[in-house]
């Protein structure tokens, strides 16, 4: 099958979004991390008294969810690990392979794993065969952070790739040519939310027209556009 058909397929999927979290907790890597939704939610459910969350945002590994994927009857869209960073350096290899074991031994779901730590995923992901269902992202908020999508090249056989440019929040134009195909693009969501500009989201698209990047995004500010989110949890 061609990937375009199975990216169209991923995308169009009608199966319900569920998070998986067998990691929780992180540590701020970059811009886009200030104001972090995984922070302030983690953060939430220490003061309500959630067991997960008693360390708030502590990077924690827990092992029984390594099996809740088991349990689902009928194909989900999975968001692995939106409270965290699966690449984080706080998790052995052996946890996130375990992770990754789990991925594969239940193909029938669509995955998403997203990272800020590009190098750990390209190095973990080195020896994993091809998965259909498995979409590769990075998050690119702005130029300064467009090195994170060169990580991308080496696994697009493999996987579904995708940058994430959310919240953009500077202008972006030297994503690299090869390697990604999709572009995600969203302005800053919640009460701190950082401006940005309509050109940057005119520019970005019109890179991805021209470079033969799928681009599903928000030209504009959230402000003006509310209701008419992506497909992107
Ligand atoms: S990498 Fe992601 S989860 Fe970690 S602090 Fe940054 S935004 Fe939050």
């Amino acid at each position: 099958m061609l990937k375009q058909t199975y990216i169209h397929q991923i995308l169009t999927s009608t199966a319900k979004w569920t998070p998986w979290n067998p990691t929780t907790g992180c540590t701020k890597v970059s811009d886009a991390c200030r104001y972090c939704y995984a922070e302030t939610t983690s953060l939430f459910l220490m003061r309500r008294g959630i067991p997960t969350y008693s360390n708030g945002f502590l990077p924690i590994f827990h092992d029984a969810r390594l099996l809740d994927i088991a349990s689902y009857r009928h194909p989900r869209r999975i968001f692995v690990d939106a409270m965290s960073d699966l690449f984080h350096d706080h998790f052995s290899e052996t946890q996130i392979n375990a992770v990754l074991d789990a991925i594969y031994e239940h193909p029938q779901h669509i995955y998403f794993i997203l990272t800020k730590r590009p190098e750990r995923m390209h190095f973990i992901l080195a020896d994993r065969p091809q998965h259909r269902n498995l979409c590769v992202g990075v998050t690119v908020e702005s130029d300064e952070y467009a090195w994170r999508a060169e990580y991308l090249h080496s696994v697009q056989e493999r996987f579904v790739t995708f940058v994430n440019c959310e919240p953009l929040l500077g202008p972006i134009s030297t994503l690299p040519r090869d390697g990604i195909d999709i572009c995600f693009a969203a302005p800053e969501a919640g009460p701190h939310r950082r401006p940005s500009a309509p050109e940057w989201f005119t520019t970005l698209e019109h890179y991805c027209d021209t470079n033969n990047i799928l681009y599903i995004g928000h030209r504009f500010d959230i402000r003006s556009d509310a209701g008419k989110r992506p497909i992107w949890p």
